[in-house]
């Protein structure tokens, strides 16, 4: 075998003692004891998918002051995640096949990680020609970076329609414009920036997607609400039901995911784990879109990320230079760096027993990968060789400095996360000893596959 990764691998749905033997990149035995040519041992470590990060903004191109697809994909890597799905409010915006190809052209040579696009939704474009090559759509319903925004929501069922023979998923931002803009308010932080684009807006902009879609498969991203929850996943009675934040799981993954059909949702670390009320001090570091919200809402969103209501963990990495947030809350532009902390600071729920490690595994790998249609987020053989290798005894302190993004800031600095101390790509070290060593043009440009999600 060309190489073995022995360690404590995710297999089968659980941590257990195991080697992989990995040939050409792809995993293609998984024993309890494989000789390799060269063996990779990481004793107690836990082994990990590589992570799927379904939304990140890596600015490229247009923006590349804040961030390219280099310095994104090697924040990424060092976060553990091996597969990013690119959004497409750059500049120029991605909105056509043609933009699609040109996008394609300009970054798949700094790609550090395996890569997908997404296809931004106008109404203007024929956007199902560009299904091939579209990791997804994204349709933005409020107002935030780019100007991607569709506002006259009778349009919407009339964009949606041509799209749903084409089973890519349409990921959408939901906020209503209608009411965003009814409120004058100036905010000046981020609470009074939750009562300017209020917890309803999400719940109105929902409504008004699942009312449009017709036979289009919904993503919702970055859900930050509890009203928008309960319309995608109404709470079963039971256990978890209006729990105080912080329990055990009490059902366990995928369970409450209903029909084939249902939409599905992703939540951010920075809506599980910062307050509008306690981290109101971050000022306009703490400003993006969806807002911060106060704790009740994040102990809901909290709870059902833990119980699997919520599919999947997403960073919406959106990196703005400090210099560009120090110019007064009001004018600061919305978005915060995430892809790097992303797992790393879920593990320290792991660590502490907060957070099962298959839910993780499934919420930032598995569940992502099958919504997309992703070759990716799961150890087994036949899959490609993306590993990532934890020790849960080895925690690091988020310094934005120290961090790989162009903007060099982190609303977590100062907490403790656990950083991937390995990270393999198709077998290749990409992370050894927490440096990176991504290889520019090394990650693959991935499609995803046009098909109904399998459950
Ligand atoms: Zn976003």
């Amino acid at each position: 075998m060309e190489l073995v990764v022995e360690g404590n691998v995710f297999f089968e749905g659980r941590p257990r003692k195991l080697s992989l033997g990995i040939e050409d990149g792809i995993i293609v035995s998984v024993k309890k004891v494989i000789k390799g040519v060269r063996t990779a041992d990481f004793g107690d470590r836990l082994v990990l998918p590589g992570a799927v990060d379904a939304h990140v903004h890596f600015r490229d191109p247009g923006m590349t002051h804040k961030e390219d697809f280099l310095s994104g994909t090697t924040a990424a890597a060092c976060g553990g995640v091996t597969t990013v799905l690119d959004m497409p409010n750059t500049r120029p915006p991605v909105i056509s096949l043609a933009d699609l190809n040109d996008k394609l052209a300009s970054v798949r040579g700094r790609a550090g990680v395996d890569f997908g696009l997404f296809l931004g939704l106008t109404g203007r474009g024929q956007a199902e020609r560009a299904a091939p090559l579209a990791a997804g759509y994204k349709l933005y319903m409020g107002s935030t970076t780019g100007d991607l925004l569709v506002d006259d929501y009778f349009l919407l069922p009339g964009i949606l329609a041509p799209l749903a023979g084409t089973g890519r998923p349409v990921a959408v931002h939901a906020e209503d414009e209608t009411m965003l803009r009814a409120r004058k308010a100036v905010p000046r932080d981020p609470l009074t920036y939750d009562e300017a684009r209020p917890p309803e807006s999400e719940e109105s902009a929902v409504r008004r997607f699942l009312g449009a879609l017709g036979g289009n498969r919904g993503h919702v991203c970055h859900l930050s609400s509890r009203g928008a929850l309960e319309l995608l996943r109404p709470a079963k009675a039971g256990p978890s039901d209006g729990k105080a934040g912080g329990g055990a799981p009490s059902v366990p993954a995928r369970e409450g995911a209903g029909p084939q059909t249902a939409p599905t949702c992703e939540v951010t670390p920075h809506h599980l784990l910062l307050d509008a009320k306690d981290h109101n001090g971050l000022g306009a570091l703490g400003k993006m879109n969806p807002p911060l919200r106060k704790r009740d809402q994040r102990e809901a969103l909290w709870n059902a990320f833990l119980d699997g209501r919520i599919d999947c963990l997403a960073s919406d990495h959106a990196p703005h230079l400090e210099e560009e947030k120090d110019q007064g809350f009001a004018e600061a532009p919305a978005g915060v760096p995430g892809t790097e902390t992303m797992v790393p600071l879920m593990m320290t729920f792991v660590k502490d027993g907060r957070l099962p490690v298959e839910r993780l595994v499934d919420a930032a790998c598995a569940r992502p990968s099958e919504i997309f249609g992703l070759p990716a987020g799961r150890i087994a053989v036949g899959m490609p060789a993306h590993l990532a290798v934890y020790d849960l005894h080895e925690l690091r302190v988020v310094r934005g400095k120290r961090l790989n993004s162009k903007c060099a800031w982190s609303p977590f600095e100062g907490r403790e996360a656990c950083f991937p101390k390995a990270v393999f790509l198709r077998g290749r070290r990409i992370v050894d000893d927490w440096e990176p060593s991504v290889s520019p043009g090394e990650g693959v440009f991935q499609t995803g596959k046009a098909r109904a999600l399998a459950k």
